[in-house]
């Protein structure tokens, strides 16, 4: 039907966001008093995936992009989240354990109150979408698709399903993991498929967790057990598919008896679980972050092992640094959709997105093999740096993002 449609002429704004997912929409709202006037095209309305009357994709943000969604005025209204106070860490071969505590975090008498916090996906979303309406310069073309996309030398043409076509110096593609823009720029990405799926669900431990995250390491994959609030948790348990595909075909009851098995004893009883949904599990890495007059963000840029839930982390720091470079060349009056300006931009993410990459890769491997000597090397490791505070407090302020510089507020 789409296809038949008359596309009126073309209207000129400044940028066009493909992808009206958590990082896309923080792009957006990051540029809200630049004075661009910004669309984002976001082909699906918000499903929620409801467990135990919760949204069940959920995400760990952590404390460095806690304070960057508080200075976009997205944080104050999320209420009912649980501050994640403490991480403790342990394997399944009893080599040792370790704990993060956020009372480690900060200096001098200043210690933190949370590692992070547990927030449902769509709540995020949804207290963006608040900030976003609250700006006439940023618009939203919700849903529809594109139905294609043409790069200029001195712009990018869209037009989209419902008539509507736009023009502007740039483009950027947050529209996920499998990017419909990354393809048509025929970028392409470097990938690893971990052959495992993620299942996510939240359910009720019979005890109080008291604010610790708990990930148990597994020889087939990590079972994370996350606090959130009214005492529930959410779990990412991932498992080889085959593994996978066997425990969500069980019923509610089945299913936590095995999962009830596998964490063990640490929270009591767990005694309900919700919906559930499982994703595949595989890194990624776009060739090029960015390309004339286009630049990629979030999923659509890199996507990692949920084992340190860091994901959307991620993607949220692109969206900021992104946002800081397109503001800053047009306060210089440079054009921003040409490669200098966006490799700025490139160079500023790719060091954090690499060492992540590898050290999630490092991380997932030195727990699933148990080759001879390894684990009591792992929990060599766990105790050294359980025992060592600058270590220990150097890991922490890496993976709370609290060592990066927080993005200036772009006015
Ligand atoms: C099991 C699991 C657990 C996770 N847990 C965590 C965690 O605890 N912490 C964390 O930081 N990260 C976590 N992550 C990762 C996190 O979910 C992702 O990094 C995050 O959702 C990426 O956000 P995004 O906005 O880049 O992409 P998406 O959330 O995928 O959003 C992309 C948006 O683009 C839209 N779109 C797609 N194609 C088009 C198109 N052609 N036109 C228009 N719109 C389009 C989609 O509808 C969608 O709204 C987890 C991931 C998994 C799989």
């Amino acid at each position: 039907m789409s296809k038949t449609l008359k596309h009126a002429a073309l209207e000129p704004v400044d940028l066009i966001i493909v992808g009206g997912g958590m990082v896309g929409l923080t792009a957006a709202c990051a540029l809200k008093d630049s004075g661009l006037h910004v669309v984002v095209v976001e082909r699906s309305e918000p499903v929620v995936r409801k467990s135990l009357d919760r949204d069940c994709r959920v995400s760990a943000i952590v404390l460095g992009n806690v304070r960057i969604l508080q200075g976009l005025g997205v944080w104050d209204h999320i209420t009912d989240v649980e501050p994640m106070r403490s991480m403790k860490i342990w394997d399944d071969q009893r080599s040792g354990g370790i704990r993060f505590d956020a009372s480690e975090l900060g200096s001098g008498e200043r210690s933190e109150e949370a590692l992070g916090y547990l927030v449902e996906n769509s709540k995020l979303q949804a207290e963006l979408l608040k900030v976003f309406h609250q700006h006439d310069s940023l618009e939203l073309c919700c849903p529809v698709s594109i139905e294609s996309v043409t790069w200029k030398s001195e712009h990018v043409e869209v037009t989209l399903d419902d008539g509507q076509g736009f023009s502007a110096p740039l483009i950027i593609g947050a529209d996920g993991a499998h990017s419909w823009l990354r393809e048509q720029a025929e970028v392409g990405c470097y990938s690893h498929d971990y052959g495992q799926k993620g299942i996510v669900a939240t359910v009720r431990p019979q005890m109080n967790h008291h604010g610790v995250a708990f990930q148990r390491f597994l020889p087939t994959g990590p079972l994370a057990m996350l606090p959130m609030s009214d005492g529930l948790c959410s779990i990412v348990w991932s498992a080889k598919n085959e593994e996978a595909d066997r425990l969500m075909a069980l019923d509610g009851i089945a299913f936590l008896e095995d999962l009830n098995l596998t964490f063990g004893p640490v929270l009591g009883r767990i005694e309900a679980v919700g919906e559930r949904a499982a994703f595949p599990l595989v890194a990624r890495l776009a060739r090029h972050m960015v390309r004339h007059r286009m630049a990629l963000i979030g999923d659509a840029a890199h996507t990692i092992h949920p084992l340190a839930g860091l994901g959307v982390n991620l993607g949220l720091r692109d969206a900021m640094v992104l946002a800081q470079e397109i503001a800053d060349a047009k306060r210089f009056k440079e054009d921003f959709g040409e490669l200098d300006v966006l490799n700025r931009y490139m160079k500023q993410r790719l060091p954090d997105v690499l060492s992540l990459l590898a050290s999630m890769e490092g991380f997932h491997r030195l727990f699933t093999h148990n080759w001879p000597g390894l684990p009591e090397l792992r929990g060599l490791g766990m105790r050294l740096i359980g025992n060592s505070g600058p270590i220990k407090q150097l890991l922490m302020q890496n993976s709370t993002g609290l060592n990066l510089p927080v993005p200036k507020q772009i006015s």
